[in-house]
């Protein structure tokens, strides 16, 4: 059975805490491989080489780090295949998500090549007589990722190139669920001509998560996950006196407004319910439908679901793969099955087709009349359950949405460009679509919700991505004639 290792300082090193998790091929059922857990030592370890590591890359040159990032950029896009095969074995997507998955991780790393860019300074010469100043942006040090399950490749992607290109060194602590992709990773960095020790991994589980956060050599800590646990991570790392981002989880409601073309809303609808099994953070989980446009929207979701291929991911006419675990499958069918007593209508149920062999299966549903109160609207099902409100008026649509916890994407559907314009001024939410389901940033922009999906003010890769993986300073420079100098005890003042 393969075994998951640490990657501490180029090498790899096995757990010796005796834990482990196993990793599923989720199309099957079957255990593929077991991870071994960190114990504190591990971390302590690779925490001590990541400081190491930290003093010379962070005097190495722009120049290096940026050709270190194109040759990276240049294997990961020569592995795609490999990278994305991983991904349909161990989380269950089909390849094509994968492929996508792998070329959005590709673009921030595309984003890291242009570092030299991105941290020219300020200067201003005779800010003051005789005086310049400027400004320059410097590394962190030793600095985390914790990341979730269902983007195995890219959400570390959101991170470590941003934190090595600016001259921090890296520890990634995976999901335990599916981490090879990660090793795959740390083999093209070397191969790209980074320095041992500038990124590793530790596998684990919350003992590591829980060292990282209280080791004092470890600066800053990016998370991604569920709410729960990125409110944790924000309160305890914070506490402890560290820079941290922890972008949790989500409910993304797609407003659709009468004028809309009902065709286009209910592609959009299926395709972001669906893709990935709804294992998006991303996905949207309720479509809002404002007055006359729900009949028809509805039935045309209906229409358009039985023709969706639920099947392995590795099979090229599969449209939709399995869920990551059988507990996390039983859990999205519960919110089904559930839906009639609280009050809702279960159009399709996704429980009712049967699927040979052990395989974490589970159909689109499809759960209209759904209405804040209801667990299928209160919770985070994570999972191909597409749920619909009916409302009355926009106000009511963006009302719903305000007071919904979580603010992390959303979407409008309309015909009428001042509806749209008003609902991005009006709308409490991080990340918005304008006919557009799945408004991901591009790597250039930064991602991050509103509300419970994001705790901390610093949104992920992009612009802000740069920022938090470095602390500004900001130098006032002089070279007085020492004939000149006298003693002046007064508050300087700019002349
Ligand atoms: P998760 O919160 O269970 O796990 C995320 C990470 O935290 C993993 O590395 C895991 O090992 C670790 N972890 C789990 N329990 C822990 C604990 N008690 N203490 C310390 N660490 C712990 O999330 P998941 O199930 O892997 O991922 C799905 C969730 O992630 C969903 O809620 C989804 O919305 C969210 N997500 C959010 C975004 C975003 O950008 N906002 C992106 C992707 C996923």
């Amino acid at each position: 059975m393969k075994q998951i290792n640490h990657i501490i300082g180029g090498e790899e090193v096995a757990s010796t805490s005796g834990r482990t998790s196993p990793v599923y091929n989720p199309a099957t059922g079957e255990i593929t491989a077991h991870v071994g857990l960190a114990t504190v030592e591990e971390v302590d370890r690779a925490v001590a080489v990541a400081s190491e590591a930290f003093q010379s890359w962070r005097a190495t040159s722009l120049a290096t780090r940026t050709a270190v990032m194109f040759r990276f950029r240049d294997l990961v896009d020569k592995h795609k295949g490999d990278i994305a095969a991983l991904l349909t074995a161990e989380h269950g997507k089909v390849l094509s998500d994968s492929l996508g998955e792998v070329q959005r991780g590709l673009e921030n790393i595309e984003y890291a090549c242009g570092i030299a860019e991105l941290l020219k300074g300020e200067f201003s010469q005779q800010a003051s007589t005789e005086i310049d100043v400027y400004s320059v942006r410097q590394p962190l040090g030793v600095v985390a990722g914790i990341t979730p399950f269902n983007f195995p490749s890219m959400v570390p992607m959101w991170m470590f190139p941003n934190a090595i290109a600016t001259g921090n060194t890296f520890i990634l602590k995976p999901s335990e669920k599916n981490p090879s992709v990660n090793t795959l990773a740390a083999e093209l960095l070397e191969k790209a001509g980074l320095p041992a020790g500038v990124f590793n991994i530790v596998q684990g589980d919350k003992v590591a998560v829980d060292r990282l956060l209280e080791h004092p050599d470890v600066a800053a800590v990016s998370f991604v996950g569920s709410t729960p646990i990125a409110r944790y991570i924000y309160t305890k790392g914070t506490e402890i006196g560290k820079r941290v981002q922890a972008l949790g989880g989500a409910k993304n409601h797609m407003v659709v407004l009468p004028d809309a073309d009902i065709g286009l809303a209910a592609d959009a609808a299926v395709s972001a319910a669906y893709g990935s099994a709804g294992e998006r953070c991303m996905a949207i989980s309720v479509v809002v439908a404002v007055g006359a446009s729900a009949d028809p929207l509805v039935a045309a979701i209906e229409e358009r679901i039985p023709g969706l291929v639920v099947g392995a991911g590795t099979d090229a006419s599969s449209q939709m793969g399995p869920l990551i675990t059988r507990e996390h499958r039983d859990r999205v069918a519960s919110f089904v099955e559930n839906a009639p007593g609280e009050g809702a209508t279960v159009v399709i149920d996704g429980r009712e087709p049967t699927f040979e062999g052990d395989g974490f299966y589970i159909a689109p549903s499809l759960i209209d009349n759904v209405a804040p109160g209801m667990a299928c609207y209160d919770q985070e099902i994570f999972g191909p359950v597409l749920t619909v409100a009916r409302v009355d008026t926009y106000e009511e649509a963006i009302g719903m949405i305000s007071e919904n916890r979580w603010g992390n994407g959303t979407a409008i559907f309309t015909r009428d460009g001042g509806a749209a314009r008003r609902f991005q001024i009006d709308v409490d939410a991080g990340m918005v679509g304008i006919n557009v389901p799945v408004p991901v940033p591009v790597a250039y922009y930064s991602f991050g919700g509103w509300g419970e999906s994001l705790f901390g003010t610093s949104h992920a890769y992009g612009p802000e991505g740069i920022a938090f993986y470095t602390k500004a300073k900001v130098i006032t420079s002089r070279w007085p004639d020492p004939a000149t100098s006298t003693i002046d005890l007064g508050f300087p003042q700019n002349v």
